[in-house]
């Protein structure tokens, strides 16, 4: 009775994260979605506290202590540290299946693997051959240290407490083939030493393995190429939850991991795609590791005052708002859609053009901006946006660098060649606002800002937002 209650749970939790999720393509269903998926894992946590034989003590102190950490890290993020706090919960998710796999491992061995078959027939009703038991444990100590410390990695690029620059040695992709292979017989022994002192060790070198190629794998990738790397993680940690889920026959966790590790592979496709390169070429390439700093760009850049440039716009027929990362930094998302509104009652035709990497996290300016209450059918994407860029009357490029570096379209010597951009450069008039010279995250000069047509509007991205409204209200 206890397990068919449990399963009916599971299946309607796995229904609420399923339209939770489909849900959350829309900005107008997005919340309902949200709150759907949570009560999905309310009623998978009830189910799982129904199972008999649960020591109660690890259960409530696992909770307190993690609720109290999780509680202290959302309260204290600022909303720039989203990415990061992202990054690393990633991270914890693929610790947690590593966990999961260590702890099932050690009763494994403690109990025999008979006696462990027999109790996890017991508990799930289901009868499973130890080497499926086995394979899982591995698979997913192997996925999960990786999951972990390539977050960790992943994090520390974020918060500016590693390089973002790639880090490169010689030999590097030989060095992860081989420990690769490795790890894959260290899961073999597993599989095939049961509970046997030698299959213990390997399982040892396979967590330790799984550490050190979770870092040898994404050191290598930096600058623009971070975002493919984040979603990667992000469906990582889902495929490390299945794995998990397998181990313990829990139908939720493999449902929930599968959902997490699916979505987060179609959003690395996506990633992949608005970077024009291919996930072979992002995890083997080590993008923009011989970046120049100046990038062979020369000139002069052309500082504006507020003043000149509400005459400009004052007079523009059609405006198209590029946000980027200082944006986020700024926090002048509502500044920005209240300038958007004066210049719609001025008679300016106003577009958003969103590219799909601007900011630090998949999505960054579309939440950014909805939490703003700018409509959806404002926000254009790239390829509805570039074709009538060279009609545009000013395009303001708000905290935007790489996503509108016109190298990625015509310096083939640049790392980010072929990348698409948003083509600010071919608007009539194109203002630039940023605090001063600061490179974008990939590091690269960057040739708009000292074109003909580009005047610079220097200061932190709110204040100068708020001072171009503060003259429209003159
Ligand atoms: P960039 O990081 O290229 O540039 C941001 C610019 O904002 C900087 O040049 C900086 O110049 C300016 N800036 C910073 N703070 C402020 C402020 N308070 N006011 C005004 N300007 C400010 O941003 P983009 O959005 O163009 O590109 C995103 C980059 O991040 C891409 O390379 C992308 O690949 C990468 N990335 C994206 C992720 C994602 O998932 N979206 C994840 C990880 C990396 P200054 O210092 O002079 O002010």
């Amino acid at each position: 009775m206890n397990a068919v209650l449990i399963n009916l749970l599971y299946i309607a939790a796995s229904i609420l994260f399923i339209f939770g999720i489909k849900m959350l393509g829309s900005a107008d269903t997005a919340r309902t979605g949200n709150r759907l998926s949570s009560v999905g894992m309310l009623l998978a946590v009830v189910a799982t506290l129904l199972y008999l034989g649960l020591d109660w003590t690890m259960v409530i102190g696992g909770i307190l202590l993690g609720g109290m950490i999780g509680a202290v890290a959302a309260t204290r993020v600022k909303m720039t540290g989203m990415p990061e706090l992202v990054a690393l919960f990633n991270g914890f998710g693929g610790l947690a299946s590593l966990l999961v796999a260590a702890a099932e491992y050690a009763k494994l061995r403690t109990s025999g693997v008979d006696h462990y078959l027999e109790l996890l027939e017991a508990q799930s009703g289901v009868t499973v051959p130890a080497w499926f038991v086995l394979l899982a444990v591995g698979l997913t100590a192997l996925v999960g240290g990786i999951t972990f410390t390539g977050s960790l990695v992943a994090w520390g690029k974020l918060s500016g407490k590693l390089p973002g620059k790639p880090s490169l040695f010689p030999g590097q992709q030989f060095v992860n083939i081989a420990l690769m292979v490795v790890a894959a017989v260290g899961v073999a022994l597993m599989v095939a030493g049961g509970d046997s002192p030698l299959a213990f060790a390997a399982g040892l070198a396979l967590v330790a393995l799984s550490l050190i190629l979770g870092v040898l794998i994404t050191v290598p990738i930096g600058g623009g190429d971070m975002p493919v790397v984040i979603a990667l993680l992000n469906s990582l940690s889902g495929v490390a939850a299945a794995m998990a889920g397998f181990i313990i026959l829990n139908n939720v966790l493999v449902v929930a991991g599968c959902l997490v590790g699916a979505s987060g592979l179609i959003l690395t496709g996506i990633m992949c795609k608005a970077m024009n390169r291919s996930l072979g070429n992002v995890l083997f390439s080590g993008f923009g590791a011989t970046a120049q700093a100046g990038g062979g760009v020369t000139g002069e850049m052309k500082a504006s005052s507020v003043e000149d440039a509400y005459f400009v716009l004052e007079a523009a027929q059609s405006v198209v708002i590029i946000p980027g990362y200082g944006m986020a930094v700024a926090q002048a998302q509502h500044a920005v859609k209240e300038l958007a509104g004066i210049l719609e009652e001025n008679g300016a035709e106003v577009r958003f053009a969103i590219h799909p990497v601007a900011g630090r996290m998949p999505g960054h300016m579309n939440v950014l901006l909805a939490e703003a209450d700018v409509p959806y059918e404002q926000l254009q994407e790239m390829d509805q946006v570039n074709p009538v860029m060279p009609t545009v009357d000013v395009a303001i490029v708000i905290g935007a660098n790489d996503v509108v570096n016109p190298a990625a379209n015509d310096d083939p010597s640049s790392p980010i060649y072929g990348m698409p951009i948003i083509n600010a450069h071919e608007a009539k008039t194109v203002y630039c606002l940023k605090r001063g010279k600061g490179a974008g995250f990939s590091g690269l000069e960057n040739a708009l800002f000292f074109g003909q047509n580009t005047r610079m509007l220097y200061g932190d991205a709110k204040a100068t937002v708020s001072a171009l409204v503060a003259e429209f209200g003159k």
